[in-house]
């Protein structure tokens, strides 16, 4: 009797975060991540990119370089996306996240999301990009195809997927899988790892209001709601910047972003922070 095992609680350092960037946004984007979020979670996050960096390696982060072409096609994100899945199932991690670099992840928040979770769950969480599955052509043999519609989780909001979960997507997404699978329905790597989840799984993402991507409106986030969020972002948007609206140590002009005024927000003692 009682011989169920109850998992020991779920620490920051269980979780295997992805962080997909490029070699031109090494300077531009990826350092100001390096600055404020990455420095509370530098041992468990990995950065994806497609260039050395003789600063990076040499300052102790986890990098990979992965032999993808550094464009921004389809192939280029999905042969990313992959080789972010195989980092983190090479791994002892017990979660997969996926962020941009141009997403601030919150890792206290992060961890409170997933330990609400069944440890041992089917979990895919994220934000959906539209308000409603996306439709697909999925290539079948002999070149006829077929319509499916799944939801996914936007990756510019990042995304979460558990372990068992991961291991169950194996036979699409492992190795040249996940590119495979990516050009069977002829979408981008986001989409991709939706469609293994619910198409091939039929396992239901879990939608999730506290992941942001710049695609929706981050003036609309409350400045009390701020240290709940998982992940904000920032970008242009029709032509102009989109940010989330938070008063504090800078002014816009020194932080567009708003990453370093949220970071002195969650972390009043940082060094760099008034
Ligand atoms: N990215 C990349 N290679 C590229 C262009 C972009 O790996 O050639 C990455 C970039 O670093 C970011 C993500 O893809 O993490 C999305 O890029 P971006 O924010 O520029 O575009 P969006 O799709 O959000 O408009
Ligand atoms: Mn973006």
């Amino acid at each position: 009797e009682g011989a169920h095992v109850t998992q020991p609680k779920l620490k920051q350092e269980d979780i295997f975060i992805a962080v997909k960037t490029t070699g031109r946004f090494h300077k531009t984007r990826l350092a100001l991540l390096l600055e404020t979020w990455i420095s509370k979670s530098k041992a468990h996050t990995f950065i994806f990119t497609d260039m050395e960096d003789e600063d990076l390696s040499s300052g102790g982060y986890n990098m990979v370089v992965t032999g993808c072409q550094s464009d921004h096609s389809q192939q280029a994100l999905s042969c990313k996306m992959s080789a972010e899945y195989d980092g983190f199932m090479a791994s002892d991690k017990r979660w997969f996240c996926h962020v941009d670099d141009d997403n601030y992840l919150n890792p206290e928040a992060l961890v409170s999301l997933l330990s609400a979770f069944p440890q041992e769950g089917d979990i895919y969480v994220g934000k959906p990009s539209l308000d409603k599955p996306i439709t697909a052509h999925e290539l079948l043999e002999g070149n006829a195809t077929r319509e499916v519609r799944f939801w996914f989780a936007t990756g510019g909001a990042g995304f979460c997927l558990s372990r068992r979960l991961a291991e169950k997507m194996a036979p699409w997404a492992s190795g040249s899988r996940f590119e495979q699978t990516s050009a069977t329905i002829r979408l981008p790597d986001d989409c991709t790892v939706g469609f293994i989840v619910e198409k091939r799984l039929g396992i239901s993402m879990v939608h999730c209001s506290l992941f942001h991507s710049h695609l929706e409106n981050l003036l609309l986030i409350s400045h009390q709601s701020i240290p709940h969020q998982v992940t904000l972002s920032y970008g242009m948007f029709e032509n102009k910047m989109n940010s989330i609206e938070v008063k504090g140590s800078f002014s816009k002009e020194d932080d567009p972003s708003r990453f370093k005024t949220v970071h002195c927000m969650l972390y009043p003692f940082t060094s760099w922070c008034p």
